[in-house]
């Protein structure tokens, strides 16, 4: 198989983590035990106390994880890094150092770049670029269509050969449903993915924020809901008809979730992903017009808000995605209506939907972390597990532990967090991506 995960060089660590309440929903670990990394993989897992650092080399770390907890590193199949073209808002390498913060060892990044990844070229020196900079391993998508113009299809199986894991072009809808099919029937031979940003423009129109009571109060022209969930009842008809595979980006609304329950019982091959920020943050929270809180998909009301977390819940959407989206402040400090839509995630994925879902009980912990691992087997990318013998993805995490959003920065370019100034139980003390310590809290690696 080619090669679809990137980055650069790091050193295998060797690392013993005492006493840390280990917690893998996948191998059905849950509990406190020692976790001795050897070379990048994890070597032996044992009773707390049990381990001992021996059979490491002298310069091996004992780590005491004492009330925190281990989980399998994250992953995120949905990111923005900006790069080839707008590097003033990120780049490969300020966001995968946000993506280690974050407690990630895989992110996807999106292709919606200046150039847009339509052509083996641009991925190629992507690529190329990733093996230098990128401080967790990082897979591509390619563009279904040409510049995202939704016209002529991209050398989708040249692009898969070269290492794309799929194809999206998000940020825009694939308008045309004959152009849609003919992908599908493309992704026959070139494999991977179709992933697709949901949104019907002849309904969005001019729309900055949900279509609702509030942007009636506010006198601002909204988004319907049915902008995204008729399309998403379109493409799963499709995706039944041509027996394609299919995966539906940031769903944001209640119609959408039934859309994609319904076809997944009559067989369509579909799949789902939500935003921390579609779990968490309703319309309500744009009545103040920051332009953080401007985004696309919009925020929606507690009625959907609520079907999106009971989707993630029984499965119906299988997977969290942060759709990391960075803008420039000078972009950003617009009036609301012209501002970009997007907001930063990779930093606070976890801690958001911990502190707002898991601490109130609504989710259960083991829950979060499946679907917080779950994204890049979409995508046919090995799931990070806790088991000895696999390469060490680990995130160290202490819950008692809370952190003031933005308080000490970001390691991403940009600061559009919707979630700036909250604070937020669940800090990150430690990320082991692909057998390598890319982060440790408080900690400058390499940067
Ligand atoms: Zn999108
Ligand atoms: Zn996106």
């Amino acid at each position: 198989m080619t090669q679809k995960l990137f980055h650069r060089p790091a050193s295998a660590a060797d690392l013993l983590i005492t006493n840390a309440h280990v917690l893998d929903p996948r191998t059905g670990i849950d509990g406190a035990h020692d976790v001795l990394v050897r070379g990048g993989r994890i070597a032996e897992i044992g009773a707390a106390g049990a381990l001992s650092a021996g059979s490491l080399p002298p310069t091996a770390r004992t780590i005491d994880a004492t009330g925190k907890h281990a989980f399998p590193a994250f992953v995120d199949p949905h990111v923005h890094l900006r790069s080839p073209g707008q590097e003033y808002k990120e780049n490969l390498e300020t966001g995968t150092a946000a993506a280690a913060a974050g407690g990630f060892c895989q992110v996807i990044a999106m292709p919606n770049t200046a150039p847009v990844i339509d052509a083996v070229t641009v991925l190629r020196s992507l690529i190329t670029v990733a093996g230098q900079q990128a401080h967790v391993p990082t897979g591509f998508l390619a563009s279904i269509t040409v510049g995202l113009q939704g016209s002529d299809l991209s050398p989708m199986a040249a692009l898969s050969d070269a290492g794309a894991l799929g194809f999206t072009d998000d940020g825009k809808p694939v308008t045309s449903a004959g152009m849609l099919r003919k992908a599908l029937q493309y992704q026959r031979l070139a494999g991977g993915v179709i992933a697709l940003h949901e949104e019907d423009p002849a309904l969005s129109g001019a729309g900055v924020m949900h279509e609702g009571a509030v942007s009636a109060r506010l006198g601002v022209t909204g988004i319907p809901s049915i902008s995204e969930s008729t399309m998403v009842a379109r493409d799963s008809a499709i995706a039944k008809y041509e027996d394609a595979r299919m995966h539906f980006q940031h769903l944001s609304c209640i119609e959408s979730v039934q859309a994609l329950e319904y076809w997944r019982g009559h067989g369509a091959r579909v799949s789902g992903e939500a935003t921390p920020h579609h779990l968490t943050l309703t319309d309500e929270a744009v009545r103040s017009l920051d332009t953080r809180f401007k985004m696309n998909p919009p925020l929606r009301t507690e009625c959907d808000r609520r079907a999106i977390v009971e989707g993630l819940r029984s499965g119906v959407i299988e997977c969290i995605a942060s759709d990391h989206a960075p803008h420039a402040r000078f972009e950003k400090e617009m009036p609301f209506e012209q501002a970009p839509m997007g907001t930063t995630g990779l930093e606070t994925s976890f801690a958001a939907v911990y502190s707002e879902l898991v601490k109130p009980g609504v989710l259960p912990l083991g829950l979060m972390v499946e679907r917080m691992t779950a994204g890049g087997a979409l995508y046919g990318l090995p799931i990070p597990k806790l088991e000895v013998d696999a390469e060490a993805n680990i995130v160290l995490i202490d819950l008692e532990a809370s952190f003031k959003v933005g308080e000490h920065g970001y390691a991403s370019r940009s600061e559009n967090c919707c979630f700036h100034g909250r604070t937020f139980a669940g800090v990150v003390e430690l990320t082991v991506a692909a057998g390598a310590v890319v982060y440790e809290n408080g900690k400058e690696l390499n940067r």
